[in-house]
């Protein structure tokens, strides 16, 4: 299996995306946020996507310019409509919107619209921390034929939509971030790609049946789908974020009005608000700390706080490398040699 250097495989990715026409600093936004999840331990939101977005961004699919306009609300409240420009570069401007309008309001609400892939959404929440403040993201996914099938249904019938909230706290901060599909789409694509199966649980058929065969999700046969964590509770949080992400933001939700065609489309409803502006500061970061001492100290101290396997994985692969597939280093080379990538700046990245 190859590993991968950070540095320099940023660099690829960069030079990958400013050839299908992203300005220079998009694509090194875009690739540092790819290559981010990597370290992270989310290679489902990595480096494989890479060929995707090359192709939705010849096929017109991606607007690689484009920035997050506001549209409507006022105040603290805003619609932004994202262009279908890349999504790591829409999401982090919203977030900075949210962050400036809390820090001097107290709280910011906003809904994203008619972005491209927003990728890991933990990184919006790291931004919304970093600057003090806790946040909350709720997100839908328009990409394709729907993924997850709602609980008591055997067919896709909503999109993975992830659910993220982050809490500052010293030295890192909490990160709740995941999908609400038992597993995200992607984990089961680096599944297929490596020849594994996906974990139990996570999979139908066509014909509702459980199943650990990747391959009903990108093989060639009947399309199976995905199913909700945790039965009709995550489900319920599925039917929300379509909802809140979709319904409420005008982007589009996952019922059959809504076009497929258009690539991988997010809308993500935002808020972020000051906890200085509810409780007392130190007496909060203090209840914070004891919550989670408390709760660590079970088993032996073996319990680990939401972020804590990310930071884990990006300080091991900092040190080691990124471990990619073949097939998944198979097609992004490929995918660069396609459009003209020179042999010496992809074999760069290898270690
Ligand atoms: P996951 O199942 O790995 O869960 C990750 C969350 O659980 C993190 O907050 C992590 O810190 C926490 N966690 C994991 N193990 C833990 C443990 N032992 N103790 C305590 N906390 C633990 O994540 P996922 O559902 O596979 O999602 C992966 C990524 O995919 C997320 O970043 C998500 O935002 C992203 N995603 C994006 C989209 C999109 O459309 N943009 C769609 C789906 C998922």
């Amino acid at each position: 299996m190859p590993r991968i250097a950070q540095t320099p495989l940023i660099a690829l990715v960069a030079t990958m995306l400013e050839r299908v026409g992203a300005p220079g600093p998009i694509a090194q936004q875009v690739a540092t946020d790819l290559i981010e999840a990597n370290l992270q331990g989310h290679d489902s939101h990595g480096v494989q996507l890479v060929p995707r977005y090359v192709e939705n961004t010849e096929k017109g699919l991606i607007n690689p310019g484009a920035a997050a306009a506001q549209v409507g609300g006022a105040g603290a409240m805003a619609i932004f409509d994202g262009g279908m420009g890349y999504g790591q570069v829409t999401g982090r401007q919203v977030t900075a919107w949210a962050t400036d309008t809390a820090a001097a309001q107290g709280m910011a609400m906003f809904g994203l619209r008619n972005t491209h892939h927003l990728g890991r959404i933990g990184a919006y929440a790291e931004q919304a921390a970093a600057a003090g403040l806790i946040s909350m993201f709720f997100v839908n996914a328009v990409s394709g034929p729907p993924m997850v099938a709602p609980h008591g249904g055997a067919d896709g019938r909503m999109g993975t939509n992830p659910v993220c909230i982050g809490i500052p706290k010293s030295p890192a901060p909490i990160i709740l971030d995941f999908a609400t599909s038992a597993i995200a789409v992607g984990k089961v694509k680096v599944a297929f790609n490596a020849g594994k199966e996906a974990p139990v649980g996570a999979l139908v058929t066509h014909l509702g049946e459980p199943t650990t065969d990747p391959a009903v999700m990108f093989g060639q046969g009947p399309r199976g789908a995905l199913v909700s964590f945790g039965g009709h509770k995550g489900y319920g949080l599925a039917l929300v974020c379509e909802i809140l992400a979709g319904a409420l933001t005008g982007g589009g939700t996952n019922q059959p009005e809504t076009p497929k065609d258009r690539g991988i489309v997010n809308g993500m409803m935002g808020l972020v608000f000051d906890p200085a502006r509810l409780a007392d500061n130190a007496a909060f970061a203090h209840e914070v700390q004891a919550v989670c001492d408390h709760v660590q100290a079970s088993a032996f101290g073996h319990v680990l706080l939401p972020g804590d396997p990310e930071r884990r994985a990006k300080h091991r692969r900092m040190q080691d490398g990124i471990p990619l597939d073949d097939v998944t280093w198979g097609d992004l080379s490929a995918a660069a040699t396609r459009i003209g990538v020179d042999e010496a700046t992809i074999r760069a990245a290898l270690l």
